[in-house]
């Protein structure tokens, strides 16, 4: 072996700049914190080639002569005066590491000055100071990196192609731009305007001016010493991929597996497999209970208590979902411009009435099917303060009652055709009684209210390793939902009683995967969603199904029903319930109006 011997300067700056500026958008990010950290309202990002060159300019405090060697030193920060301070900070950087980093693997720039003083223009070559020179008179600072990476082919090799490193500098920048609504940004790209994003007064008007979203809902609440903000579309606008959700934590950009399981579990229902939902949350809260510099790149999030930050995150998106605002549009009779509805204002309108196609069940067959997996009497629940009628007599008219749909038809023996004074509404039946069932079971588990039968035979559950372990130790929780489990060894467990409602193998296969998940993510978080998920499945079995014909007390029946759950318009496995065809969109394919 060699002797031990302390790093060169060089050395250690390669190797911290691998830490600090794996890529391009992480270099990018930090000067831009740097600017933000300097007070800058405006900021100017240029980029080129992947971000091996790169120009941040900024209106900020500036930086005096004598300082700016330090400003590349290694360790050196103007952000921490003393060691408490580390504890409460308030600005992006204190480790005073990113610019010497930077400094180290390219070709850097820094221009600066103070306000009334002469700027100067310092360059360093890969970390080798080349000259400082007087410029004249300049508001604020510049960083310009050019050749980046390129005294360390190891480090360039790992790059990716141009177009993702872009594509990562855009997405960088634009969350940048969400936790700083205040600021105005403009990027280039090899000089040409790719962004401009002025300064917004709200997170709703900032995410849609960046991510270019039309239809969000905004909800805040206040818990305590947190603060939670968030931005949302509706369920019908969704994505592939979780970057479509961004968090953020103390201004912080950061990811969060408990965020974004609160934020799922908000949707819970209203997602198809592998969707992901439009949102932008912005949480703050006490110092000493959220660590947002646990990482070097500062990307993650420790909470003290994370089961309390997932109540946070879920508890006010999903009663801003339970609201369905976008349905409110589409249902919620507004006064129409009268030139652009003029025929429809007619009240002869809501006369028209079809015959409709008569058929096997009985009105009352179609509500018992419904109350079939509901052990609870619904009967008096709907008589009390949930009858659709009520709606219209109390003062609460931001209620949306799809009773007042007027039904025209049934179409395909499938999708009841109604009509509001706005658009034409098709229901799709399987889908609407579904989510009724779903909600009306996960209801009454959420409320203990569940019925259990005991098992005379148990059913057995074989497990691997851990796996039985990992589902004893949500034991109180599986209470709740009326199952039982009793250990029979390390690879097997008894179910000694569980809810009639549940099906055997959807309950078998739950659970299962309810142990691997534990396992994989030592959380219980997707207890809920695993229950939703049992419950799903189980409301798609007893729903009526699509080529049945129902009658119009039947379908008024449905639309009833609909009324009493707030979500209604979505399928428990999230396909939507009801599509729109409004009429301003008939009148304009008739040629009515242009
Ligand atoms: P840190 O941000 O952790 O302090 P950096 O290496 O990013 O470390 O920056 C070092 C110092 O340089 C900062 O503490 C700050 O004083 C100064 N600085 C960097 N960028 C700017 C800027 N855009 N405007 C004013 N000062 C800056
Ligand atoms: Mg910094």
């Amino acid at each position: 072996m060699n002797l031990i011997k302390s790093l060169s300067e060089e050395t250690i700056s390669q190797i911290s700049a691998g830490e600090v500026v794996e890529r391009p958008s992480h270099l990018i990010k930090e000067l831009v914190e740097n600017s933000l950290d300097a007070g800058a309202e405006e900021i100017e990002i240029d980029f080129d080639q992947g971000g091996r060159f790169v120009r941040v300019k900024d209106n900020g405090c500036g930086i005096s002569h004598s300082e700016m060697p330090l400003a590349l030193a290694r360790h050196a920060t103007s952000k921490i005066q003393k060691t408490e301070d580390i504890w409460k900070l308030n600005t992006y950087g204190f480790r005073g590491e990113a610019l010497a980093s930077i400094a180290g693997v390219s070709d850097l720039t820094l221009i600066s000055g103070l306000k009334g003083k002469n700027s100067y223009k310092l360059r360093q070559v890969f970390g080798r100071e080349e000259s400082v020179d007087p410029i004249g008179e300049l508001e604020g600072t510049t960083v310009i990196i050019r050749s980046l990476f390129e005294n360390t082919p190891a480090r360039f090799k790992f790059l990716k192609s141009e177009g993702a490193e872009n594509s990562s500098i855009k997405t960088t920048l634009k969350a940048l731009a969400l936790s700083q609504k205040q600021i105005s940004f403009r990027v280039l790209q090899k000089g040409r305007l790719v962004f401009y994003w002025p300064p917004q007064k709200s997170l709703s008007d900032r995410t849609a001016q960046v991510l270019g979203a039309k239809e969000l809902y905004c909800v805040e609440e206040t818990k305590g010493a947190y603060k939670i903000q968030a931005v949302v579309a509706p369920p019908h606008h969704t994505l592939k991929n979780k970057k479509s959700s961004w968090f953020f934590v103390s201004g912080r950009w950061i990811e969060s597996r408990v965020i974004q399981a609160g934020l799922m579990s908000a949707y819970r229902g209203l997602l198809m497999h592998g969707e992901y939902p439009l949102a932008v949350i912005s949480l703050t809260g006490p110092s000493d209970e959220i660590d947002v510099n646990v990482h070097p790149t500062k990307s993650q999030a420790r909470f003290k208590n994370s089961s309390f930050i997932f109540k946070l995150v879920e508890s006010p998106i999903h009663r801003l979902l339970e609201q369905a605002p976008w349905t409110k549009k589409i249902i919620q009779p507004t006064p129409a411009k009268k030139e652009e509805n003029l025929n429809f204002l007619n009240p002869e309108f809501k006369k028209t009435n079809w015959p409709i196609k008569q058929q096997e069940y009985s009105a009352k067959a179609l509500s018992q099917l419904a109350w079939q997996a509901d052990p609870t009497p619904p009967l008096k629940e709907r008589d009390g303060k949930l009858n659709p009628t009520d709606y219209k007599t109390s003062s609460d008219l931001e209620k949306i009652s799809w009773s007042d749909l007027q039904i025209l038809a049934q179409a395909h023996l499938t999708y009841i055709v109604c009509q509001s004074d706005r658009a034409l509404v098709f229901i799709d039946q399987h889908a609407s009684h579904e989510r009724i069932i779903y909600e009306r079971i996960f209801h009454s588990w959420k409320k203990g209210e569940v019925e259990v039968q005991s098992q005379l035979v148990p059913l057995v559950l074989d497990l691997e390793e851990g796996q039985a372990v990992a589902l004893l130790e949500l034991n109180e929780e599986l209470k709740k939902l009326g199952v039982q489990l009793e250990s029979l060894g390390p690879h097997s467990l008894a179910i000694n009683s569980y809810p009639p409602i549940l099906k055997e193998k959807a309950l078998q296969e739950g659970l299962l995967f309810l142990a691997k998940q534990r396992l994989e993510t030592g959380d219980s978080f997707s207890f809920e969603k695993v229950v939703s998920d049992l419950c799903a499945t189980l409301a798609c079995h007893s729903a009526i199904r699509a080529g049945k014909s129902l009658n119009l007390e039947q379908m008024q029946e449905l639309l009833k029903q609909m009324d009493e759950f707030p979500l209604s318009s979505f399928c428990p496995h999230g396909r939507p319930v009801f599509v729109e065809y409004p009429i301003s969109r008939l009148e304009k394919d008739f040629g009515r109006i242009i």
